[in-house]
């Protein structure tokens, strides 16, 4: 059984070799809706470090005959679970919308992102996997083939709670390794309803394995579980350096990809709508709480009032509330602790001499007290040394930074630790040629916002956004498998 039902509450348990199994702890924690703390959305185990381990050995017995399907085969599967999750897209929709506040459309796309993201990867159980190498020797042949990594560990976090699980998963399936998924407290109700179509697909015992609990210790037990053999996380740069140290510690593979404080440059040609448009939509949709998200708007100067202007007459219209509501633009923050930090950040920016231009507060409308919401916010006369432009936010929160050239722009664009996505609006092919050839970043958009990322083409940062790997799309291959290098000698 999946679930029990208590006072119409529903307690989710762990998956594990093939059943819905009870933690050995009994305790629960409830998901809250940060649209309206007083609702619970369900209950999931705080599970122990023997849950890990049962996990473990599970998706590790289960290994040895998944590796020998082929790959089309594993992907008859990962067209089942694409299958059964596109005739659940409404429930695993709301039910994400309910945990973590993006809106009801947003978390409709997401969704449908999953579905495809399985489909594709499928799809990738038939091609080819290996190169033939002229050897030396004539009357040998050579090549290289794949061979996958055994049990995979993925941490996810809880803001893209079925796209980035899936985007680890399927890969990792694919290439014939098992996995244990930690997904985000905060998320785990939206990943038990992930893991829900994996079981009823018929996925093999073990194949799939789900703990939830907190990431201190399901996490932590992850990191260091000796049958582990890779580990991919998405998160902070604080959690991803730990697991990063510890799976270097014991010799497995890792790949982390983490925070950015994404640049948009607009150029004194840009076109402005398309330009406002691109910098609302990468800063501000889901609440800011992308890794991708626009953070840093660098503006010529000759254009800056213009463009001021028409951002705050955009931002002005955006409909703050529960992202149940069809009217609704922008939902809450994810949980009251993302608001908080929110809210110090905009007080930090205060404090350093930005100005505030728009924005800044919890809004005042009726139906908002309950849930954890602040408005978009704009700030302007910001230096590219102050805390709100260093450090990743994960809010609605927009520095505006005016500057003479587009060399000015990109240099402080690149002064930054991070380097995950940019953008430039510009007519001007030198500009784009400039910004393309010369920006630090691992995904970089003309005239489009910075938060657009494509499942067949490979995803991941440069400088400490990143463990430097590349997800989805054809790359995901390099890091769920070795390559092995053939001889044969007639
Ligand atoms: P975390 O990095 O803490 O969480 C990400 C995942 O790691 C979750 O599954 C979490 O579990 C798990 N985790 C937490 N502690 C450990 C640990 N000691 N060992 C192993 N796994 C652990 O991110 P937060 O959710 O706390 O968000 C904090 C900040 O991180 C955000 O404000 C944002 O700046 C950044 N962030 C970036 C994301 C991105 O896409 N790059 C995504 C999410 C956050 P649990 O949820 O149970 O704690």
């Amino acid at each position: 059984m999946v679930k029990i039902v208590e006072n119409s509450v529903i307690t989710y348990k762990n998956f594990i070799n093939g059943e819905w199994a009870a933690s050995t702890t009994n305790e629960v924690t409830g998901s809250i809706n940060p649209a309206n703390k007083q609702e619970i959305v369900g209950y999931v185990q705080s599970s122990s470090r023997q849950d890990v381990d049962a996990a473990v050995a599970a998706a590790k017995q289960a290994q040895k005959a998944w590796r020998k399907l082929s790959g089309a085969q594993r992907g008859d599967y990962l067209y089942k679970v694409a299958n059964i999750m596109e005739d659940r897209i409404d429930d695993i929709a709301e039910t994400m919308t309910k945990e973590m506040g993006k809106t009801f459309p947003e978390s409709k796309g997401e969704t449908a992102r999953g579905v495809a993201i399985l489909r594709y990867y499928a799809g990738e159980g038939m091609r080819k996997v290996g190169d033939v190498i002229p050897s030396t020797d004539s009357e040998a042949l050579m090549f290289t083939t794949r061979a996958p990594l055994g049990v995979v560990g993925v941490i996810s976090p809880w803001n893209f709670p079925v796209a980035i699980p899936i985007w680890k998963m399927a890969p990792a399936l694919i290439y014939g390794n098992t996995v244990v998924l930690k997904p985000a407290q905060e998320t785990a109700v939206t990943a038990a309803k992930v893991i829900e179509c994996f079981a009823e697909a018929g996925i093999p015992a073990g194949v799939v394995n789900l703990v939830t609990g907190p990431g201190s210790v399901i996490g932590q037990r992850i990191i260091e579980h000796p049958d582990i053999n890779g580990i991919t996380f998405t998160g902070s740069n604080t959690v991803g350096k730990r697991v990063g140290q510890g799976a270097l510690a014991r010799g497995a593979k890792y790949q982390l990809e983490m925070g950015g404080k994404n640049p948009v440059i607009i150029a004194n040609d840009a076109d402005l709508d398309l330009a406002v448009e691109g910098t609302i939509s990468g800063g501000l949709r889901s609440t800011g709480q992308k890794c991708t998200a626009t953070s840093r708007v660098f503006v010529q100067k000759d254009v800056y009032d213009e463009f001021k202007e028409k951002l705050l007459s955009k931002v002005s219209e955006i409909k703050v509330g529960c992202g149940m509501q069809g009217e609704t633009w922008m939902g809450p923050c994810a949980s009251e602790n993302q608001l908080n930090t929110v809210l110090s950040y905009i007080q930090k920016g205060k404090d350093e001499g930005a100005t505030l231009l728009y924005g800044g507060e919890r809004p005042a409308e009726n139906g908002t007290e309950n849930g954890f919401y602040v408005q978009p916010t704009i700030f302007e006369n910001v230096k590219n040394d102050m805390i709100i432009a260093r450090e990743e936010i994960f809010g609605p929160v927009l520095a505006l930074i005016k500057v003479d050239t587009i060399e000015e722009a990109l240099d402080l664009s690149n002064d930054t630790e991070f380097g995950l996505s940019a953008s430039i609006y510009t007519k001007n092919i030198s500009s784009m040629l400039s910004f393309i050839n010369e920006m630090e970043a691992g995904l970089v958009r003309v005239n489009a916002e910075t938060a657009g990322v494509e499942l067949q083409a490979p995803f991941g940062g440069m400088k400490q956004s990143s463990s430097h790997s590349r997800e989805q799309g054809q790359a995901a291959i390099e890091f769920f498998t070795s390559i092995k290098t053939v001889f044969v000698k007639a």
